[in-house]
């Protein structure tokens, strides 16, 4: 179900330097997320999103955009906030994400994209452009299988759709790479999984990869993961409660020895393991120093 909302606000300040992503203001442009991930952290209480196969439209955000982006007197990354996925299937019909992007083009804002998605190809020339100052896209690939991401991410593409999308925009010239995570732990924390991401993602021109090895789990996120580990993979849920019981972060297996792995991995191929930061446009004051 799709539900047309109006917003008060919408953009976010990131209040500490975000070494993860590099952002430093975000916006959710819709609430609720049609990929159905089975392990999405937006599930958590703390969001307060109820159903979160219900998406929430934020009709009014590409005026508030405007507006707030107007008032803005520093420049830093955009991204489109967690709650969501920014080419969740109702973009095809609000583009709320195309047009978000072609506002922060003609405020010459940077942007950082994170998507599970091979839509974001049809703002392929905003990015071009919004390139001139810093565009990144980062698609999200917990697998390289396609079976299995089936199972576990239903309403996705499918990560060779991802892939082949990652390879358009790196060549043209936008910056583009993997979010790798999260890892679920036994289910997605093999060598061949992590050793195919890598090579896979070097395959179709990633320039990073953002790793994580393990899964947060909490309060309704991690109720509703257990109950689809019921269902994909009987059995799971009790080795999931006897490892972690409800402990928030659940490392991988041997996650030491991934995490060295993909290491190497990464030197090999030339890969930079952090997102490409955005270097800001000297102040104007910065001139007088000199
Ligand atoms: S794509 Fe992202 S926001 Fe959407 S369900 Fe998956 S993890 Fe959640």
């Amino acid at each position: 179900m799709i539900h047309e909302i109006q917003a008060k606000t919408l953009l976010s300040a990131v209040k500490q330097p975000d070494p993860w992503f590099g952002l430093k203001y975000n916006m959710n442009l819709y609430r609720g997320c049609q990929h159905q991930c089975i392990y999405c952290d937006s599930r958590s209480e703390c969001y307060g999103i109820e159903n979160f196969s219900d998406v929430l439209v934020k009709v009014n955000a590409i005026d508030l955009l405007r507006r707030e982006l107007s008032r803005k007197r520093v420049k830093g990354m955009v991204g489109t906030g967690s709650m969501s996925d920014p080419y969740t299937f109702a973009e095809r019909q609000y583009r709320l994400t195309g047009q978000a992007l072609e506002v922060i083009a003609q405020f010459r804002f940077p942007v950082h994209l994170i998507t599970k998605s091979d839509m974001v190809l049809k703002d392929i020339d905003t990015l071009d452009e919004i390139n001139r100052v810093h565009a990144v896209v980062s698609f999200s690939l917990t697998t390289a299988d396609d079976d299995l991401a089936a199972r576990v991410e239903p309403g996705a593409p499918r990560p060779s759709q991802r892939l082949v999308a990652m390879r358009a925009l790196s060549e043209r010239g936008i910056h583009a790479g993997v979010v790798m995570m999260p890892i679920l732990p036994l289910i997605q924390d093999s060598v061949d999984n992590i050793v195919n991401i890598v090579r896979l993602a070097q395959a179709h021109g990633a320039s990073y990869i953002i790793p994580a090895f393990g899964v947060t789990l909490r309060d309704r996120q991690r109720s509703y993961y257990y109950d689809q580990l019921d269902r994909l993979f009987p059995g799971l849920r009790r080795d999931y409660e006897r490892r972690f019981g409800i402990q928030y972060f659940c490392p991988a297996s041997d996650a030491d020895r991934l995490r060295r792995l993909f290491d190497e991995l990464c030197d090999q191929y030339g890969i930079a393991t952090q997102v490409p930061r955005y270097e800001a446009e000297p102040l104007p004051t910065q001139l007088s120093l000199l």
